[in-house]
Formats: structure tokens, sequence, C-alpha cells
């Protein structure tokens, strides 16, 4: 890639083993903590490679035994500038290896990629993370602002024995961090350019949509199911359940979302046209990341379990749904009044979780930094912020005032439909976006 000696070359040589025998620890979150297993196992195995490398670690159990995180910190040469945090989930979730053309927890490096469960979700950040802060040891650099390096338990449910038990419980570990870098953000996403070439905007994470697991409940008359009845809680709940699903919330333009389509329209010459009906439409023209870029437009409210019933012929007195909302910023108090307003009287809700969403600008000097680092090693690179549909551990960093940013650098190739491959069958990372990914974050890390 760059035809002198680079400082990162040492990063660079170890980075692809260190992925491959991350993915080989199986730290499969079931999202039940008597089930889940391998995060202190891997923990430990993070910590060693530190250590090595001249690192003092401690590590540190969050909520339960077994639920592994390890912190280290790099001193700055400026300790008046606040810290920065470098965060990465150890854990993974689950993997069928009947539906996988090689075993996901093979670490397998073939055909230039390298497989398995947690390959871009997010090991393959944590393999780059190790491989920068062992090389800024080794060759005795000193960062221009604390460096503290997270490795953390629990993120694929919600955190509760990680990043929220961390917060909750050793807010000590994050002294002086204002901000931070974590996933889900820094790829590439190739558009056409108007004059017929190509370019890579890299999306960096400025938002994050709220998240609120809520559950319905309708009651009813319970009674035989031969017999009429007009209080039958299971039509009750299939009927709101049906409206809540097919409801399409208001459109509502995020500063994030508008910035990114700004850049989109200013290099691909489409005319992106936030009044139309047809926006999607027109996203969809963007590829497969239109999933994730379509869902930052509005609110939805998506049913995802049902619960009524014991036996074929008895109405039962209660009927349960749970609805999957994600939520804009600034929308919750609107939501709800929709919300309410959809289920009617006869339906009552609870939130089973309710995590407010995340939102930070895109300016100042570590978004310059990012840009920076991105342009040393490509050129043709252009920095948008994005908004991310789902939730990451930056909703429990941000509740210690941290401002958090999705960058985890990787250049993909223009066809890889990257955003299915998280949580996906063959989930993988391709060899040369993990070398280019850790050149950016040396960079990054020694000028930010
Ligand atoms: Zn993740």
């Amino acid at each position: 890639m760059t035809a002198f000696p680079d400082p990162a070359d040492d990063a660079v040589g170890e980075v692809v083993e260190l992925v491959s025998t991350l993915i080989r620890f199986d730290t499969s979150n079931t999202g039940e903590p008597d089930t889940t297993k391998g995060e202190a196992e891997c923990a430990r195995w993070v910590a060693a490679q530190l250590e090595e490398a001249g690192y003092e670690t401690e590590y540190v159990e969050s909520g339960a035994p077994g639920r592994g995180n390890v912190f280290t910190r790099l001193r700055g040469s400026d300790p008046s500038r606040g810290a920065l945090l470098i965060h990465g989930h150890l854990d993974v979730v689950p993997a069928e290896a009947n539906d996988w053309s090689v075993h996901p927890f093979s670490g397998a490096i073939e055909d230039g990629y390298v497989w398995g469960r947690g390959a871009v979700d997010m090991k393959d950040m944590v393999g780059m993370m190790i491989a920068v802060a062992r090389s800024l040891a080794r060759a005795g650099i000193t960062p221009p602002r604390d460096l503290v390096f997270a490795f953390v338990a629990d993120e694929e449910a919600g955190g509760k024995y990680g990043a929220h038990w961390l917060v909750e419980n050793r807010p000590d570990l994050f002294a002086g961090v204002t901000e931070a870098i974590g996933e889900v953000g820094g790829f590439s996403l190739t558009v056409p350019r108007r004059d017929g070439g190509e370019r890579r905007l890299y999306l960096i994470e400025t938002a994050e949509k709220g998240l609120c697991w809520m559950r319905l409940r309708a009651h009813g008359r319970a009674g035989h199911g031969s017999m009429i009845n007009d209080d039958n809680a299971v039509t009750t709940l299939a009927e709101v359940v049906a409206r809540l699903g097919r409801h399409r919330f208001p459109l509502v333009l995020t500063e994030a979302v508008a910035q990114f389509l700004a850049a989109v329209s200013e290099e691909t010459g489409l005319t992106i046209d936030v009044d139309s009906p047809d926006l999607e439409g027109m996203i969809e023209k963007l590829g497969p990341m239109a999933r994730i870029l379509n869902a930052t437009l509005r609110d939805t409210a998506t049913p995802t379990m049902l619960q009524a019933g014991y036996k074929a012929n008895v109405i039962p007195a209660t009927a349960e749904a749970v609805l999957d909302c994600r939520v804009l910023p600034g929308r919750q108090a609107a939501f709800e009044a929709e919300i309410d307003e959809l289920i009617g009287p006869d339906v009552t809700r609870e939130w089973v979780t309710n995590l407010p969403p995340v939102e930070t600008t895109f300016d100042g000097d570590l978004v310059e930094a990012m840009n920076a680092a991105l342009l040393a090693c490509d050129p043709d690179a252009r920095t948008v912020p994005y908004m991310l549909s789902g939730g990451t551990d930056a909703k429990a960093f941000s509740e210690l005032g941290i401002r958090c940013f999705g960058f985890a650098p990787l250049r993909l190739p223009p066809d890889l439909d990257f955003s299915a491959l998280f949580h996906g069958v063959d989930e993988r990372v391709p060899v040369d976006a993990l070398t280019f990914g850790t050149r950016v974050l040396h960079h990054f890390l020694t000028h930010c």
C-alpha cells in the first residue's frame, strides 16, 4: 500500500492472525447468563497480548461470574486533554454451524477473507485495537492524549452485564474520558460519481436511534372456544399488532441523515428529494446499505414476539406481544403519543427496555483526525456522518457524558453486502480491509 516503511507495519503484520484467533474463542451470547460463554477466556487472552507488549491491564467481571472485561490505559503527552476511549465487545451472537460454508468458530483465512462469527461484529476492530496498542507500546510512541482501551462483555444482549454495568459500578475506569470510538462506522460505501468515476464514502456514526422494547397486553373474557365471545384478547391484540406493524411514522430528517443525503447527492449527482413520497426508493439506489439508511428516516415499531393461549379450545384471558421500537432523537414524546393513539384503550403497554438515542455533531478535532487518517490511507476517501438504526455500547458510555462515534475503519470491496454480514451466515471480513483499517487506526491514534 505504501512504498516506504510505515510505522503501522508492525501492527499490520499481526492483525489477521489476531482476528482469526479471537474468532476461535466461542463467545456466543445467548442473552441468558447461564448459557453465555467464553468471554472470560477471551478477555484473559486479550490481557495477555497487551501485557506481552508492556501494558498493565485490569480484568473486571461485570455483574456475573465469567462476564470478563479488560481495560488498559496508554498515557498521552498532554494530561490536560480528555482521554479517548477505544471500545470493542468480545461477545458475539450465536451461530448455527450447519448453515455455514466454514465452521463459524474456525477463524479460517481463505479466499482473501477471515471467516467466522464476529468477523465484522466486532472481532475485526478488537483485533485492530490489540495490534495497534501493541505496536504503539513496542515503538515507545506517546499518543497526544490518554488512550483507554476497553474490551467488554455482553454487548449483544444490551450490555447489562457489560458496558451498562461498568458505567454504573466502575466509572473510575473511564476517568477523564471525553470522547470515544467503537462500532458501527468508518467502513466504506462506494457510490458512482457524477463524472463517471467512483467515490468511497466512509460512514462515521454520529447518531443512534433509541431502543425501546415494548410489551403489549390485551385482556378479555376467557371461555370455551366453541362459543361466541366478543371480548377475545387474542383478536384484540392481533388487530393492534397488525395496525402497528403496518404503520408508517412521519419522516423526520435529523442532522446526521440530512448531511449524509446532501453528501451523496453532491457526489453522485442524484437528486434526492426529501419531500418525495418515494424517498426510500431513491435511497435504495445506494444498494443494500439502504436497509439501515431507510430505517433512520422514521421511527419504527416492529412486532417480533407473540404469546397467547394454552389449548386449542380455550379462549385465554390475556394475550401479549413484544415490539422492537426504534425512535429518532427528539421524538420520544411524539412517538409515545402516536403509539397510544394506535393501540387504543383496550390494550396496555409497558417498556421492557428503554434506552435513549445517542447523537453528536460531525465536527471538531476528533472528526478532523478521522478524516486525516482516512485520507492518508485512501486519497479518494470522503467522510460523511450517518445514523445507525441499531444500538451499540455507545448508549452506555454516553451516559457518562462521553461523546461517542462509530469508527472502526474498513475499506470494503464495492460489491460486498456489508450490512448483511452482521449476525449473518458466512460472516467474514476481507484481509485487505483489516490491514487498511489497522493503518488508519494507527494514524488516527497517533494524531488524535
Ligand atoms: Zn457489535
